[in-house]
């Protein structure tokens, strides 16, 4: 049998946090357990926000947690090839479509429903999902846009995606979701609507390069945050679109502020470097988190 791997994939667009600290400590002491292997891979396909010093910072708060990864250490601006790659069957299935609409745009689109009394459908994150409009633009209408430099993204057809898929598609979920959904879980995609998969500057999206990563990276087990729980469902179609291996998947609690909210990167007072700096020790942030201390 395998080992089995883990990894941390965090993305160097600002400090870590109580919750990354969270996620990476759990990810490692579940690979321990499982004699399995530890990896981490910095998601900073967005490199306007993710700078070579965020992704040091992150570095060095997963350092002094006590935390040991294999190296080298997968980047994903180091790897756009293999996203290309993967988003140009995409586009040779016909499964994907250059969206044009600007967010501006997309907002006036709902409005103008809204106005009638419609309901605009939401994804699992509470956005309204695209409206798809450019799906059915003509060849020439799209070169034409493309020609005058206008910006688009590429996205999912998603009811064409799931038409080609032509089964339901499964995950084994060994965490929790947001309402207790544990066990074999049905995914539903169709909630997401035609979600990006690449930008027209850069071929890659999040869902895009997590599963094209973690089947090069062969993960066996992704630990990650209970926000991400519904996102599996996109994952699950990309993985079957593309033939790649399906993961475990486990969908941890979130550290919440004093007010139940989720912790975010632009509020500095739980940044673990903030933490560090007022004193705090690696076995303090164990305690704060609830995970056992273990540096070794
Ligand atoms: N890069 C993502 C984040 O920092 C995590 C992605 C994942 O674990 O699948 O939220």
């Amino acid at each position: 049998m395998t080992r089995p791997v883990f990894r941390f994939a965090p993305s160097p667009n600002g400090q870590l946090h109580l919750g990354h600290a969270y996620s990476a400590l759990l990810n490692r002491d579940m690979a321990r357990e499982a004699g399995g292997r530890f990896l981490l891979r910095m998601e900073d396909i967005d490199v306007t926000r993710c700078t070579p010093e965020l992704e040091h910072g992150v570095l060095r708060d997963l350092a002094w947690l006590g935390l040991h990864w294999e190296v080298p250490v997968r980047r994903q601006s180091d790897h756009f090839d293999d996203y290309r790659a993967a988003l140009d069957r995409l586009i040779d299935a016909e499964l994907v479509y250059p969206a044009f609409m600007t967010r501006g745009e997309v907002r006036a689109r709902i409005a103008e429903h809204e106005a009638i009394g419609e309901r605009w459908p939401r994804d699992p994150d509470g956005a309204p999902v695209y409206p798809g409009e450019d799906r059915h633009m003509s060849l020439r209408e799209r070169q034409a846009l493309i020609d005058e430099g206008a910006p688009f993204a590429w996205r999912l057809d998603m009811a064409a995606a799931i038409a080609h898929v032509g089964t339901t598609l499964c995950w084994e979920e060994t965490g929790q979701g947001p309402e207790g959904e544990t066990g074999l879980i049905h995914a539903r995609p169709e909630t997401w609507g035609d979600v990006v998969v690449a930008r027209k500057e850069i071929p890659a999206s999040y869902h895009l390069s997590v599963v094209v990563d973690d089947a090069l990276q062969g993960i066996t087990h992704v630990v990650r945050g209970r926000d991400l729980f519904h996102a599996t469902g996109v994952h699950r179609v990309l993985q079957e679109l593309l033939g790649l291996p399906v993961p475990r998947y486990h969908h941890h609690d979130l550290i919440l502020d004093d007010d139940g909210r989720k912790l975010s990167k632009s509020r500095g007072d739980t940044s673990l470097a903030a933490l560090r700096d007022s004193g705090a020790t690696p076995d303090d942030i164990a305690r704060m988190i609830g995970v056992p201390s273990s540096a070794a």
